[in-house]
């Protein structure tokens, strides 16, 4: 019985899971490119979270959290990527283009992607408090904007919370030593 046989779904399956392996594997390694751009801003002192803007697997804008030194609220990670983009495409519109993000972008970036129309988002942790992209709110799958992005949420999502958690357990220890200095230089100048 040597039939040639059509397809079967399994083959088909198979098919389309290696597809998303090479999906999986690309957003991974864009994603790690984000994580050392995260880097930058936090030997800046800045909130470790880091932008890669890529079109055609080639770079065309990156970011890092530059608010504190830069005396600019705007100034994350996602619009510095995106900014740079625009100059890089010479338009106001960056079409076929993916943003990948080490957290996911509150509300001001996530309107941000919309006005850009950026064709897919891929971001790493989740923002409970501040995200815009399903966490408190969805702005870049709203049925009433004029424009939807793809959303891949949790690429490397417990290495990018990690930097994240680390960067603020080790804030709030300096905080907590600078306290106890200055109390303790409080109590030796009042002993005088
Ligand atoms: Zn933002």
């Amino acid at each position: 019985m040597d039939e040639i046989r059509p397809p079967t779904v399994n083959d088909i399956g198979g098919a389309a899971k290696s597809d998303t392996d090479s999906q999986q594997h690309s957003d991974e390694r864009w994603m790690r490119h984000a994580l050392m751009l995260a880097d930058k801003a936090e030997q800046a002192g800045e909130i470790p979270v880091g932008a890669v803007l890529v079109k055609d697997d080639q770079v065309i804008g990156e970011g890092w959290n530059m608010s504190i030194c830069q005396h600019d609220p705007s100034a994350h990670a996602e619009m510095l990527a995106v900014r740079q983009g625009a100059k890089q495409l010479q338009n106001y519109r960056l079409l076929d283009t993916t943003l990948y993000v080490t957290l996911e972008p509150c509300a001001m970036c996530a309107g941000l992607l919309v006005h850009s129309r950026i064709r897919r988002l891929v971001f790493g942790a989740y923002d409970a408090k501040t995200g815009a992209v399903g966490s408190v709110m969805d702005l870049v799958q709203h049925p009433v904007l004029n424009h939807q992005l793809q959303v891949t949420a949790g690429v490397l999502a417990d290495e990018c919370g990690a930097k994240l958690s680390e960067f603020f357990r080790k804030r709030r220890q300096q905080h907590k030593q600078q306290k106890e200095q200055a109390a303790l230089l409080k109590s030796q100048t009042a002993g005088k």
